[in-house]
Parts: structure tokens; sequence; C-alpha cells
């Protein structure tokens, strides 16, 4: 099992679609095991948006990510990083892959609803980044037999 961060950036909150785009996790059998409203500030954003720091566009996206809180969110699941980005979809929303989160709710490259780990590496540290030990929850996943075989898990 893996645990992977989303957060549902504030084109999602402001445009009243989080309900949607949880739900999408949830069916595809992924666990909430963390989550929480937060205001983005400027010191966590510039460590977590670190590789966009030098572009001549990070003032706009970094503002675009306080304009309302944010969710984050801790999911858990088999090969989660990649099934999650997978959902996600590709950055520019106008890209996406229709069926994907991105690709079915956005039209932009910066407004593209949702921030997800790239590698388990970066899922590791981004989690501690956003969540303290005692905010991941471990607990079971009642209809797991239903989800996986059990020799997957
Ligand atoms: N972004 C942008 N313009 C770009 C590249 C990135 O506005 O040319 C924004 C976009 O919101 C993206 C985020 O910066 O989701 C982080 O970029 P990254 O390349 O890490 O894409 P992601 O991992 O989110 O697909
Ligand atoms: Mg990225």
């Amino acid at each position: 099992m893996q645990v992977t961060l989303v957060i549902l950036k504030p084109s999602a909150v402001q445009r009243g679609i989080l309900g949607e785009v949880i739900s999408r996790f949830e069916k595809k059998g992924l666990q909430i095991v963390g989550m929480k409203m937060i205001n983005l500030t400027d010191e966590v954003l510039k460590v977590h948006y670190s590789h966009l720091v030098e572009k001549p566009f990070y003032g706009r996206i970094k503002d675009s990510m306080q304009v309302s809180p944010v969710i984050v969110m801790a999911l858990k699941g088999v090969d989660a990083v990649n099934v999650v980005r997978k959902i996600t979809g590709s950055t520019n929303g106008r890209d996406a892959q229709p069926g994907t989160i991105r690709g079915d709710y956005s039209i932009s490259v910066q407004e593209n609803i949702v921030h997800a780990s790239d590698s388990d590496e970066t899922a590791q540290i981004e989690l501690s980044r956003f969540f303290t030990a005692d905010e991941i929850f471990n607990y079971p996943q009642l209809m797991i037999q239903n989800i996986y075989a059990n020799d997957e898990y």
C-alpha cells in the first residue's frame, strides 16, 4: 500500500466541485486517510513549487493557490501514486484526456483543479509537508476484499 498527497486547489474550492472530485477518488477504491482545509503560505508554496520558483509565471501560480483555502488529502491504495496521477490527468487541462479530473473539469494549465504527488519519494516529502503523523489515520478498509484480490494488497 502506498499513500499519496492530493491538493484540491482554489479552482476546485471556488467552483463548488469538491464533492465531485473527492467522490472520484473514493469510487476508484482509494481510502481517504487524511483530509483538512488549510491556507497555503508564501513559504510553503516556495518549497512545494520549488521547481517553478524561477519561472516568470511563478507569481501567478502562487497567487492562484492563495485565492482561497485548499483541501489537502492523503489517499491510500495499491500503487496509489500512479493511480492518482492517472485519474488526475496531464497538467494542461486542454490536453488532459476526457475521463480524467483535469480533462473533465479544466480548460487551463494553471487552474487545473488538483495537485497530485508525482513519485513515491515526492509523496512522502509532500505528505510530511502538510500533515503531522497523527493526522494520517490507519483504519480498516472494510470492503477491501471487494476492492482487491487478496494477493494484491
Ligand atoms: N503550471 C502553470 N504553467 C506551467 C506549468 C505549471 O501554470 O507552464 C502550474 C499548474 O497549476 C501545475 C503546477 O504549476 O499544476 C505545477 O506544475 P507541474 O509541472 O509540477 O505540474 P503537475 O505536477 O501539477 O501536473
Ligand atoms: Mg508536479
